[in-house]
């Protein structure tokens, strides 16, 4: 093709790169991404001509052609739907609509190395359209748009760039006409196209009809069952055509974790056809991530952006709800205050909890894939939705120091010794750095679990929710924990410890009060730890201060953000403290104990991931000290 008046941005030449050099086999999905944009047009055209009797179209005119010229090798995909203007070809065909989509498709570009990268999932990142390339040396879309008289033609060879030019067309629609490549002319065979849209595309609600346009009296056949797939009854609905219907929808492929049917009646009528993907989308954490759960209503699409109809935290949910409850022509802004959608919502979200709640108590490795999918996001329900509280406390899973499968917070507190009064937890960011903490060390020795908390919103909930079953919920890198108390053994011992402690506070008051000297404002207090037992010391958290994590996470979003100063907690069983200590009662080397201090101290800091306070300060002490071990 020559004469291409529009270059594509870099980002799409990239991607078409990608697709046209991709897995072969797996070329027939570019039908069903052509058919489903067709279907998406029809509804797009139904929804807006409720309002707007101009481009109306009825239900029985709606129709998705594919029409084959065996003569010109050609194939086209015809609709009647919305159409596109200049504009609309433009940018739904030029750009890449949705951040993240290019560094995702390189990465699996990338990671498929030698074998080809596999394409099948493209519909899954708005760039559908491009998969016609896969089989086809050009494309062409003729479209003419609802409401508007002039009709444009785009025409490209899915390399440099594409023509975009005026145009005759008489109906509104789009008509996609790809010229197929040399080894592509399997699909304008009759029993190809109906096997590949039986597979793919029986769920669609309007009916495919093949065309034979060179044939002389070939009759035209329709191809699908064309009715909505959530319309039948779920017995007769096979589990393919559900994974089918839902990658339609963009859900990903393959088995859903969790796939959920049901048609409610009562106060608010409803159907829903909701599934859980079996892997999350790769942009489940972006912050504008919404729901995307579509609203129909009596069978007409009426929007995937009503965002009280799904709470955030289930954003993962993906599929539909259709009702008749709803006025069709209630505006979609106003949709977000409607009172039946309120209903609807309320009674979708207890359905998909108890559903979770049975899998969980069914199913132990389905649900814990999907707590590993999606754990992280159902818990900023926690957070928001304190009305479900219980219910998804109860669905929660943690991992522990000593458990690999993470448990629920019920399994946690049936295991608690008697004495222990609160559910421990650490916050880091990766389990590993959780294991190696300090802080640990004397839970480890006492054999008391104690919950790893990964997750950056776990820093909200935890304030937020603050018990389980009234056990307070204890950050172990904040305040003074005594782990001495939780002993079994020391029962009737409790005097002797308060005495035994009282003895040692006493023991190292002088090394107390030399280091509050040497590392002044830097530390909140110095006290001697019950809960060290390897490390000399370590840092925690006051009683009312911001924990260690959540400090973290301030201090990524404000750079200049600096957080209370620490608590230094000092092990008064390790040696390296009780020589200080005696070489301090000797009076000979003070200087000498003030800068094993600062080091310690520095060295806690390190632990916590931090960079020294002072690292000038940090790296001349040490050096002394080196030279002291390595001398001359
Ligand atoms: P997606 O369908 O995920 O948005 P595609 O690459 O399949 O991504 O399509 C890009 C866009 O092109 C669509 O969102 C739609 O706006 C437009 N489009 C594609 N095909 C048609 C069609 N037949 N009728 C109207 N618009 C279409
Ligand atoms: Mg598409």
């Amino acid at each position: 093709m020559t004469n291409m008046n529009n270059k594509f941005e870099a980002d799409t030449g990239k991607i078409l790169d990608i697709v046209i050099n991709s897995l072969y086999s797996e070329r027939e999905i570019f039908l069903r991404e052509l058919v489903s944009n067709a279907s998406d047009a029809l509804d797009k055209r139904k929804y807006l001509g409720l309002t707007d009797k101009k481009i109306a179209i009825s239900s029985e005119a709606s129709e998705i052609k594919i029409e084959v010229n065996n003569k010109d090798k050609t194939l086209s995909v015809v609709d009647n739907g919305i159409g596109m203007n200049e504009e609309d070809l433009k940018s739904s065909l030029g750009t890449i609509a949705r951040s993240g989509t290019k560094a995702f498709l390189e990465q699996i570009a990338t990671n498929a190395k030698d074998k080809k990268p596999d394409m099948s999932m493209i519909g899954q990142f708005g760039v559908g359209f491009y998969a016609s390339f896969m089989v086809a040396d050009s494309v062409e879309v003729l479209s003419k748009k609802a409401g508007e008289n002039q009709a444009w033609k785009w025409s490209s060879d899915g390399k440099s760039g594409f023509n975009l030019e005026k145009a005759d067309k008489e109906d509104v629609g789009t008509s996609i006409t790809l010229k197929l490549k040399k080894d592509a002319k399997e699909f304008l065979e009759e029993t190809r196209l109906q096997f590949i849209v039986r597979k793919y595309s029986d769920h669609i609600s309007y009916p495919v009809k093949l065309h034979e346009i060179d044939k002389k009296d070939a009759e035209i056949k329709t191809l699908n069952e064309a009715s909505a797939l959530w319309t039948r009854p779920a017995k007769d609905i096979k589990e393919e055509q559900y994974q089918e219907f839902f990658s339609h929808i963009g859900a990903g492929f393959g088995k859903p974790l969790l796939t959920m049917h049901n048609n409610t009646e009562g106060t608010i009528s409803y159907t829903n056809l909701i599934c859980i993907p079996s892997t999350r989308p790769f942009d489940l954490f972006n912050p504008d991530r919404k729901s995307s759960l579509k609203l129909y209503i009596n069978r007409v699409f009426i929007t995937d952006k009503c965002d009280a109809l799904i709470p955030s935290y289930l954003r993962f949910i993906k599929g539909l709800v259709d009702t008749q409850d709803i006025d069709l022509n209630v505006s979609r802004e106003m949709l977000q205050n409607n009172p039946a959608v309120a209903k609807i919502s309320k009674s979708l979200v207890g359905k998909i909890l108890r559903e979770l709640k049975k899998v969980s108590e069914k199913n132990a490795d389905g649900y814990k894939s999907f707590w590993k999918e999606y754990g992280a996001v159902l818990k900023e329900g926690l957070y928001e939705d304190a009305e479900r509280k219980e219910a998804l406390l109860d669905l929660c899973r943690f991992s522990t120091n000593e458990n690999d499968d993470p448990i629920s917070l019920s399994e946690y507190v049936e295991k608690m010794p008697e004495k222990q009064k609160d559910i421990y937890y650490i916050s880091a960011e990766t389990k590993d750095q959780a294991l190696a903490s300090p802080h640990l060390e004397g839970f480890k020795s006492k054999k008391i679990p104690v919950l790893i908390m990964t997750d950056a919103i776990d820093q909200f909930w935890l304030p937020m929710v603050g018990s389980f079953k009234e056990k307070k919920f204890t950050s172990i890198t904040q305040g003074q924990i005594n782990l001495d108390d939780l002993d079994e053994k020391n029962k009737d011992k409790k005097k002797d410890d308060k005495n035994e402690k009282e003895k040692k506070d006493k023991e190292y008051v002088d090394l107390v009060a030399q280091l509050k000297v040497v590392l002044g404002d830097q530390v909140k207090d110095i006290r001697l730890s019950s809960k060290l037992t390897d490390s000399p010391v370590c840092l925690v958290a006051d009683e009312g201060d911001m924990d260690i994590a959540m400090e973290q996470l301030m201090a990524q979003r404000d750079t200049n953000y600096k957080g209370a100063p620490r608590i230094l907690e000092i092990n008064g069983d390790h040696s390296l403290i009780k020589n200080m200590k005696s070489l301090l009662s000797k009076k000979e080397n003070n200087d000498l104990v003030s800068d094993a201090g600062t080091l310690l101290f520095e060295q806690a800091r390190l632990m916590e991931g931090k960079m020294p306070a002072d690292p000038a300060q940090f790296s001349k002490i040490m050096n002394q000290f080196l030279l002291k071990a390595i001398p001359n």
